[in-house]
């Protein structure tokens, strides 16, 4: 009774030579620590990050490790001194579990660049099991409008896409390029029409079914990473693990436009694109780039009210928690719809 199934990262993995990285596992149901929750997870999202992970891109610093850090479930106990939530309560878990809360990053509200910054599911264990624990201060009320699947994805591909959004410092009436669709661009469109009517958006997308998913969901023009937009863009979010859509989205941005670019890792396969970055052509200008790196409770807890308000249904597909391997690949492989989220069964 006091076990869970959980799929474990056991090594670093080459994933165009297994499809199975993670391993089904029985294991004991953690116990929380002071000021900890045990959370009964029902669903977690399946995010990029865990191939980054999984791939040795920003690799665990002890293994095994569970992964997942879009966690949505209920609390089923609470350690000492824990007395925020009540039992049974939903709460969320997204990629900070903590931070150090002493230094100048974390006093100034920037906890995401804490240098003792410990992520869910890399540095400890997350959601891709029946329990995990956490600090109660780093849990989230999830509110009642969204299904369990649907607030995973808000977790982390919510909150990094309203992160990267604030970035853009977006005025009414410029366009904006999303060069990538996958879970974090399909939120931020729905956010930006909800927050920026007349901001007209234009998706660059590799694959036709991710073109035709941006157009239905509101986006003025689709094309490929490689195709010209027919206006200059003011600004543009590139949530790729790819460098050719950096070097891509620089050409298209107006004089005076800013990349943000929101990814933990860049993968290594085109890095050559980089050579073909010009001066004039990509950089001058006054054109910026700037990076997002992680998230701070506050932009989760702002994005999960701003998706209540509005309000963002996120688009999922959902598999069981011992499909997460074929969830993960079919992620690898740019089959994307929404967002891939695991349901626990709990038998
Ligand atoms: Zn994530
Ligand atoms: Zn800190």
């Amino acid at each position: 009774m006091n076990q869970m199934n959980a799929m474990m990262l056991v090594r670093i993995h080459d994933l165009n030579q297994t499809e199975t990285p993670l391993v089904q596992q029985t294991v004991p149901i953690p116990t929380p620590g002071d000021h900890e929750i045990l959370i009964k997870v029902a669903a977690c999202g399946v995010c990029h990050t865990e191939l980054d992970e999984i791939e040795g891109r920003t690799p665990p610093p002890r293994l095994p490790v569970i992964p997942g850090h879009q966690v949505v479930g209920r609390v089923q106990g609470t350690g000492a001194g824990a007395a925020r939530f009540p039992i049974g309560q939903r709460v969320g878990v997204a990629w900070i579990n903590r931070a150090c809360g002493a230094c100048d990053f974390c006093r100034e509200g920037r906890e995401n660049l804490c240098p003792e910054f410990v992520a869910t599911g890399r540095d400890v264990h997350g959601g891709y099991a029946e329990y995990m624990t956490v600090q109660e201060a780093f849990a989230y009320p999830i509110p009642d409008r969204f299904s369990d699947a649907q607030a995973a994805p808000l977790l982390c591909a919510g909150a990094i896409g309203y992160r990267s959004m604030a970035f853009c410092e977006l005025r009414e009436g410029q366009r904006l390029g999303l060069t990538g669709f996958g879970a974090s661009a399909h939120l931020v469109l729905k956010m930006v029409g909800y927050r920026f009517p007349g901001v007209q958006v234009y998706v660059f997308a590799r694959s036709p079914g991710e073109r035709a998913f941006a157009r239905a969901l509101g986006a003025v023009w689709a094309g490929d990473t490689t195709d010209t937009a027919p206006h200059p863009l003011d600004r543009i979010i590139d949530t790729t693990p790819a460098w050719t859509p950096v070097v891509e989205a620089l050409r298209n941005l107006k004089p005076g436009g800013r990349l943000v670019i929101n990814a933990i890792r860049k993968e290594a396969a085109d890095r050559d694109a980089m050579l073909r970055l010009d001066y004039s052509s990509h950089l001058w200008h006054e054109k910026e780039i700037k990076s997002v790196a992680n998230v701070a409770r506050s932009d989760v807890s702002c994005f999960l009210e701003l998706a209540d308000r509005i309000p963002i249904i996120p688009e999922v597909e959902t598999f069981s928690l011992h499909a997460a391997n074929r969830a993960l690949m079919e992620l690898k492989n740019q089959r994307i719809r929404g967002a891939k989220v695991l349901l626990m069964d709990h038998r």
